[in-house]
């Protein structure tokens, strides 16, 4: 594969909204996460994350000898700004490898208090061309999350004319369909600020619209797009696997996947998807479309490729050409069901203990997906135990059950169900006693 003078194998950034999913983000292949407090950070649902936490988010990065960004990109208020410098001397002394910023006066009051701490610069600032990139490199930003609505071409165009800035990329991740940042939905049908980290989500609600022609047809009429309404603003989730090797030929030094309230699941198996595609690329392998289907075994609302791609319809499949879901507002499961993620596997039963996340029965089969190998395995549950009783069968949220399977499964293995064995293109390799 010829590759241009700007190639480069970026860096995997994956979100995480607790300890246990950075843990299973580094360990599925993340070369580096972001995460962040409430309070400056976008996410205020979901998100676990508090000062005295954050010091073990940099502990397990140390420990598996990678990166971690924390996020400090809202837009606040007057009130504030008393009590940023707490919370920025926190931060700094745990020395993350860089603050992921958007306000111009919180980015100057870091780089007058920690000059030494690295900022990149937020999608929420809207970065769209080479002449803004070069202002945040004069302010001594290290590198820039441009933003979601621009192209491969135009991030190539970026790369050339300022050869010398880290530039990062939205990959993968619901994405709004208002410019990053620049939505007031949100405000205005559920007084949740997105800029402050609370979006309600409202341009995913399904809406009914009426118009009138005053002249021509006076009466109100409806528009709809299916017999339930309209979800006219709810947007696919992006969806770039497949353009990395274009991405790396742009010169992009990191490509980052949104989802910081999203699942344990989300983030190991996106990462574990993205991983693969990238050691692909570094080896010179051509991209493997079943990682298309790995990516369907988690909730989405439906991929496309996003702005990234425009320019480039010939090489976007028929259905990724269209933005929009109009069917349902909420993501919803593909191809496998989660199940549980194992805590442990105790030697004396041989049976592994996860906390069970959905239905399921004796009989059912599992596919296994483990932190240290890419292929799955297929485990036929043939006994559940719960406090020593036995079950037929067992709906999510009933907490800890233990299944027995016949080899050890390290810590964080993901379990999901197969919702029909005959879906499966080869005969399972049964693992369970
Ligand atoms: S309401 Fe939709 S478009 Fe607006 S910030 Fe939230 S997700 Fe984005």
């Amino acid at each position: 594969m010829a590759h241009s003078p700007y190639f480069r194998i970026p860096e995997l950034l994956m979100p995480a909204g607790n300890l246990h999913k950075v843990q299973v983000a580094y360990q599925f292949g993340a070369d580096a996460v972001y995460c962040g407090v409430p309070r400056y950070s976008l996410r205020v649902r979901e998100n676990e994350f508090r000062l005295h936490n954050l010091r073990e988010a940099v502990e397990l990065a140390r420990h598996y000898n990678k990166k971690i960004y924390f996020t400090v990109n809202a837009i606040p208020r007057n009130s504030k700004i008393p009590g940023f410098d707490r919370y920025l001397d926190v931060m700094a002394e745990l020395k993350p490898d860089a603050l992921i910023m958007a306000d111009p006066g919180l980015i100057y009051i870091t780089r007058e208090r920690h000059p030494n701490l690295p900022v990149h610069i937020s999608v929420q600032t809207n970065t769209m061309n080479y002449a803004a990139v070069k202002f945040w490199q004069s302010i001594g930003a290290k590198r820039v999350i441009l933003s979601r609505e621009v192209t491969i071409a135009e991030v190539r165009e970026i790369r050339e004319r300022v050869p010398d800035m880290e530039l990062e990329v939205f990959v993968h991740g619901s994405i709004c369909i208002a410019h990053s940042g620049r939505c007031f939905m949100s405000n205005y049908f559920g007084n949740r600020d997105a800029n402050q980290g609370a979006c309600n989500n409202a341009c995913r609600d399904e809406y009914k619209v009426f118009v009138a022609n005053k002249r021509q047809n006076p009466e109100l009429m409806e528009l709809i797009e299916t017999d339930e309404g309209t979800f006219l603003m709810n947007s696919k989730d992006l969806r770039a696997i497949e353009f990395l090797k274009d991405l790396a030929d742009a010169g992009v030094d990191s490509i980052k996947v949104e989802g910081r309230t999203k699942n344990d699941y989300y983030v190991g198996m996106v990462a574990r998807a993205y991983r693969r595609a990238l050691d692909n690329l570094s080896a010179g392998k051509p991209f493997d479309r079943g990682l298309l289907a790995e990516l369907d075994k988690v909730a989405s609302r439906g991929y496309f490729s996003g702005f990234l791609t425009r320019g480039m319809e010939d090489r976007v499949p028929e259905p990724e050409r269209e933005f929009q879901n109009i069917e349902d507002g909420s993501s919803r499961v593909q191809t496998r069901r989660y199940a549980g993620c194992v805590r442990y596997y105790d030697e004396q039963t041989g049976m592994i203990y996860f906390d069970v996340k959905t239905k399921i029965k004796v009989g059912d089969y599992v596919e296994v997906y483990r932190p240290d190998r890419f292929e799955p395995q297929i485990l036929r549950i043939c006994e559940i135990r719960r406090n020593q009783v036995l079950y037929d069968s067992i709906s999510g949220g009933m907490g800890e059950v233990a299944v027995p399977v016949n080899e050890p499964l390290p810590q964080n293995s993901f379990l999901a169900l197969i919702p029909s064995v005959e879906s499966l293109s080869f005969v399972p390799e049964v693992a369970g006693r």
